[in-house]
């Protein structure tokens, strides 16, 4: 379906839960402090399979943590059985991967992104405050090994924090076809520092000058280094916004209906079903805003914290 600026909306992303394994610092730093009640993974199934009906063929579950959410596994089996859904996707910051990648994979998740911003111990306790880098890095290793179609690892870039292992998350790419993607820190939320820790991902092409533009897929700026197998992607959602592109919609694990991130517009689907929830989304497509403002005002419209939309 098509959005009034006549963009085709086709990706649906899906926070089945508010809480988190993790506390990041830009994104929940005191904790899920406005946690509310889930819907169920019926109510969800119904969201789901109401969103493709209407056009959405690419679902990425996300949190919040989705994988601290019981019944996470046959949740995805249900969603990927729905017909005209060409992929099943999810977003992890990889704790528990080791333990959930294989029954993940069965259950039709056909790729999965893995949320990292740093390589050093200390430095992913300080951010995260847990001692699990271990877990995660592990977690990628599984993934890598069951064979999942083009692993991302996620990095939120930050000013005085993380831009010193650019190189050295590049070098991952070296003989693995994973994909590293630099995404620019948003101001949303309790944001760590935002004023002193947004860079714009013009660092990364600094830092290594050698990499060359192959390709844009979606939002990202896919780039390459000579003689490497992997990728590194720029999201840049400040330096060169991609609203004009945009063809995500969002639902929060409290069953709101988000069409753009940035905005405070929300469509509640919570009781919802049948003609009711299909005019609902309708209503919700078409009047999705042109544009965020970030760039302009330097805030987000929104007064919900990332781990209660999902990223
Ligand atoms: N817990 C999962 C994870 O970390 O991948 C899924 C939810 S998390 C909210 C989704 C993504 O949002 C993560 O990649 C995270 O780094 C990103 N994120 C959170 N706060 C952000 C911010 N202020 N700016 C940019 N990205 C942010
Ligand atoms: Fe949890 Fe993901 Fe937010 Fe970190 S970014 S606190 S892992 S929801």
């Amino acid at each position: 379906m098509k959005d009034r600026y006549n963009r085709e909306i086709s990706y649906m992303r899906l926070s089945v839960t508010d809480l988190c394994n993790l506390k990041c610092k830009y994104c929940m730093p005191d904790g899920c402090i406005n946690h509310t009640v889930p819907l169920s993974f019926e109510e969800m199934f119904d969201i789901c399979k109401c969103a493709v009906d209407l056009g959405i063929n690419k679902i990425r579950i996300t949190g919040g943590e989705p994988l601290i959410r019981e019944g996470i596994v046959e949740f995805c089996d249900k969603l990927s059985s729905i017909k005209n859904l060409k992929e099943l996707t999810l977003t992890t910051n990889g704790v528990l991967l080791k333990d959930k990648a294989d029954a993940l994979k069965q259950a039709g998740v056909s790729r999965i992104n893995i949320s990292l911003d740093t390589l050093k111990r200390d430095k992913f306790r300080d951010i995260t405050g847990f001692d699990k880098l271990t877990d995660v890095m592990y977690g990628i290793k599984v993934a890598e090994k069951l064979g999942f179609e083009q692993l991302k690892i996620n990095v939120v870039l930050m000013n005085n924090y993380n831009i010193d292992e650019i190189s050295d998350f590049v070098e991952l790419t070296k003989n693995s076809s994973i994909s590293v993607r630099f995404i620019e820190l948003m101001p949303i939320g309790n944001c760590f520092n935002y004023n002193s820790q947004y860079i714009s991902a013009d660092v990364v092409l600094k830092k290594e000058p050698e990499l060359k533009l192959i390709d844009f897929k979606g939002v990202a700026q896919i780039y390459q280094k000579n003689g490497y197998k992997g990728t590194i992607g720029l999201i840049r959602p400040l330096s060169d916004k991609f609203c004009d592109i945009c063809n995500r919609i969002r639902i929060t694990s409290d069953g709101k209906l988000k069409t753009c991130l940035h905005s405070s517009e929300e469509y509640d689907l919570r009781g919802l079903k049948g003609d009711d929830l299909r005019r609902k989304f309708i209503e919700a497509i078409i009047n999705k805003p042109d544009s965020h403002t970030l760039t302009e005002t330097c805030f987000s419209k929104t007064t919900r914290y990332m781990n209660e939309i999902g990223g």
